[in-house]
């Protein structure tokens, strides 16, 4: 496991002003800008950018202070975190579109949203579903190329290609080399002369596809799934933006959920919860338990079966499933049940209302 502190070369209790003058220090000295012949810059920079998103978020620190992991999908979806932290630092001195450094081409393909419906038992134990979204595809006329078939598109000649100018910038940090957008070609580095009838020139066009995501078990109503690269594809060859899925899960009619526990209420009569009782539970895979209800239980006491809620999303282990107890006090009892109420009481020395009252209290209501 990767040690932020230790990347950002601070102690573990650093003031938030600390952890920011490590990262600008290690920012200015690592960016790739400044060393253009440093492959590794590139993956050293990402690094302590990763590390300063975390630590320079409370609640992300918390959650590596308490030893939890970030995957990659977590931060920096489209690198936009990245470039956000880059224009706070540096004025937006290096450009928009960080990842693509010297060379940058047409806009990378739209986010794609889609939604799942799916039940308990399915979020309980993950589903492969199919979806259809409507996302731009890779013009079939053109191949991308944005050019009409019979035409190549040409380099540009201000650009030479690269899509970017360097310009020489004043930060913050002194006079830095930066990278713009070419205007004569808007970055893509290609001019077309005769784009292609069908697309328009963009390389692309809307079509609706069927495609297949995997559902993984413990998803939550609203949960959203990145599926990173399955959006729509860019301009002219441009990489694909990412599917968003988002899942909603229909109401069960025995249980509750509250995090990764279900919660199920089972309503036993007054001679049931003094006697004690089986109960026959449902679990959420459909089939069902035995739970032993013992004499004398009262109502509002929960049972907790372990590891029989639902499993926890992209981690090992379950949540349970908590029984409580709802004990029904009967409001209809026949002449016959009363008298044997009745006779209990006194055994007991309980003293209720006489029969007569009762009544009388129920009709004047
Ligand atoms: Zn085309
Ligand atoms: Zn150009």
């Amino acid at each position: 496991m990767k040690d932020y502190y230790e990347i950002l070369g601070v102690g573990r209790d650093a003031t938030q002003d600390e952890i920011k003058k490590a990262f600008r220090n290690l920012a200015r000295d690592t960016h790739p800008d400044a060393n253009p012949d440093d492959p590794a810059a590139e993956a050293r920079f990402r690094e302590i950018a990763e590390a300063y998103e975390i630590l320079s978020d409370p609640q992300r620190r918390a959650a590596f202070d308490r030893g939890e992991q970030f995957g990659a999908g977590d931060l920096f979806s489209n690198f936009g975190g990245l470039d956000d932290i880059l224009q706070q630092f540096f004025g937006g001195g290096f450009g928009g579109g960080f990842g693509g450094v010297g060379r940058r081409g047409p806009q990378r393909g739209g986010d794609v949203g889609a939604t799942v419906d799916l039940d308990l038992a399915e979020a309980a134990v993950g589903v492969s579903r199919k979806l259809e979204v409507t996302a731009p595809e890779r013009c079939p006329a053109c191949g991308a190329s944005g050019a009409e078939p019979g035409h190549e598109p040409r380099r540009c000649p201000t650009c030479n290609g690269a899509g970017q100018v360097q310009v020489a910038r004043q930060t913050m940090l002194g006079s830095m080399m930066t990278v713009t957008d070419c205007a004569t070609c808007r970055g893509n580095g290609e001019i077309i002369d005769n784009p292609c009838k069908m697309c328009s020139g963009r390389g692309r066009i809307d079509s609706e596809r069927s495609l297949t995501v995997e559902i993984p078990a413990g998803v939550d109503d609203g949960t959203r799934l990145r599926l990173s690269g399955r959006g729509g594809v860019g301009e002219r060859g441009a990489p694909p933006g990412d599917l968003y899925v988002k899942v909603r899960i229909a109401p069960h009619p025995a249980f509750t959920r509250i995090g990764n526990d279900l919660h199920h209420k089972v309503e036993l009569g007054i001679a049931e919860a003094t006697l004690g009782k089986t109960i026959e539970v449902p679990l959420v895979d459909g089939t069902t338990t035995d739970v032993d209800i013992p004499a004398g239980t009262q109502s509002a006491t929960v049972f907790r079966l372990g590891k029989q809620g639902m499993p926890r999303l992209q981690r090992r282990g379950r949540g349970d499933l908590l029984i409580e107890v709802d004990v029904q006090i009967p409001g209809d009892l026949s002449l016959e049940q009363e008298e044997a109420l009745r006779h209990f009481a006194e055994l007991r020395g309980e003293e209720p209302y006489e029969g007569k009252k009762r009544k009388r209290k129920r009709r004047s209501r």
